[in-house]
């Protein structure tokens, strides 16, 4: 028995008080399919299993044990739990279910045990969840126009009929989002799939027709919604694809550049205040598309980046620090290549006190947690790389190191990346 299981059978214990407890649930992101009961001897079983990979795999050092393995051992528990059974209050977002899969999955690839921790039936049932989301073209539409409506959506919500294999043409009422297709795409090289059942074609086409004349791009056919977060996804599914078709880069390299502000952080479009979230998007699209170089005010943006950090960082002068900016503005340093300014010692102790009993991250000190903070969270320490256990992160594109040779070597695309 290692010296931390004690420790998590405690934990383990606490289910009955645990606010995102499984009772309310309605099933996992990749629901409907097949669902394990949380309090099973099973999950006993692989919580220790947790505990040898880490023990294994890591070596600690006094200054580092603010987040021990059998912490960390915690927030594995805390997302496998979420992949099993998700709170009833994610119920208003069950349109984005697949951003909360890729929280999940994303977390426990962080942690190193997604493949220890799942069965392979499990991720073969999750592969082909996911693929019953994608949209397919019709053959043409009445206009003779490629269809805007193609990629992934983020649940049935819809009620289309599962099926991964067949093509289920799309309607105007039954659109992919943009961030569920990067998502999509992010789950399915977690999980070891080769894409080729990915319709790369049908994809690139919508993007192309997803891009707004001003060089953004809205997340659906119809949506006015158009801003620098979809900008970015648009770039991770070409990147990921290895097929820049659906993109026009000069219109969006001229949208980055005139959502620059007077700080040289970015905004979510022109005239726009500068804000951490946006200024990720802008710089890991730049980095995406290999145009790094053209960033404008290098200087100053590292600046302003610097100066977000209080303890942990806000995302904005004068407003409260948070969880999640430890990994917008921690990725935007490190894609820039100069995260070794970042005071992470002080970092960690923020993170510290916005991580939870029940395994996961609060927004702040004190706060319940929650998929999106507990992912940001634990991506923002992993880039610190001060967290024996944690893999090392593509702060581009929120994939492991594992994954990210996984995408290049594995994948039906890996003959046509040169990287
Ligand atoms: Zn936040």
């Amino acid at each position: 028995m290692l010296p931390g299981s004690s420790v998590l059978r405690t934990y383990l214990s606490l289910l009955n008080e645990d606010p995102c407890g499984p009772k309310s649930g309605f099933g996992g992101p990749f629901s409907p399919s097949r669902v394990l009961p949380a309090h099973s001897t099973v999950f006993l079983v692989a919580s220790d299993a947790i505990l040898q990979r880490m023990a294994l795999n890591t070596i600690i050092d006094e200054a580092e044990k603010a987040f021990p393995p059998e912490v960390l051992a915690i927030d594995a528990r805390y997302f496998h739990k979420h992949v099993q059974h998700l709170p009833v209050h994610y119920t208003s977002i069950d349109t984005s279910r697949m951003s909360v899969a890729y929280f999940c999955l994303g977390a426990l690839d962080i942690l190193g045990i997604l493949h220890t921790l799942t069965t392979e039936e499990e991720r073969a049932g999750w592969i082909e969840w996911i693929y019953a989301q994608q949209i397919h073209p019709q053959t043409i539409d009445k206009a003779g126009a490629p269809s805007p409506h193609c990629g992934f959506r983020g649940g049935p919500f819809a009620g289309a009929p599962y099926s991964s294999h067949s093509s289920i043409p799309c309607n105007d009422f039954d659109s992919a989002h943009i961030t569920m297709t990067y998502t999509a795409l992010a789950c399915l090289i977690i999980l070891g799939d080769d894409l080729s059942r990915v319709n790369r074609d049908a994809i690139t086409a919508s993007l192309r027709q997803l891009q707004q004349e001003n060089g953004s791009f809205c997340p659906n056919w119809g949506s006015d919604e158009c801003d620098m977060r979809f900008l970015y996804c648009a770039c991770t599914i070409s990147f990921m694809l290895n097929d820049w078709r659906g993109v026009d880069v000069d219109r969006a390299l001229a949208f980055i550049r005139n959502s620059q502000t007077y700080e040289y952080a970015f905004g979510q479009g022109p005239g726009q205040e500068a804000h951490g979230g946006s200024t990720y998007c802008a710089v890991a699209s730049l980095s995406l598309m290999n145009r790094l170089d053209e960033l404008k005010g290098r200087d100053q943006l590292i600046y302003w980046l610097l100066t977000r950090q209080v303890d942990g960082f806000n995302g904005r002068p004068n407003k409260p620090t948070d969880t999640c900016y430890s990994f917008w503005i921690g990725a935007s340093l490190d894609l820039l290549g100069v995260y070794h300014l970042v005071d992470t010692d002080t970092l960690k102790k923020f993170l510290k006190s916005t991580h939870t009993k029940y395994g996961g991250f609060g927004k702040g000190p004190g706060d319940y947690p929650d998929l999106l903070h507990s992912y940001m969270g634990l991506s923002g320490l992993a880039i610190t790389k001060g967290v024996p256990g944690l893999a090392e992160l593509h702060t581009g594109l929120g994939l492991t190191a594992r994954s990210m040779k996984h995408l290049n070597e594995k994948t039906v695309l890996s003959n046509t990346r040169a990287m």
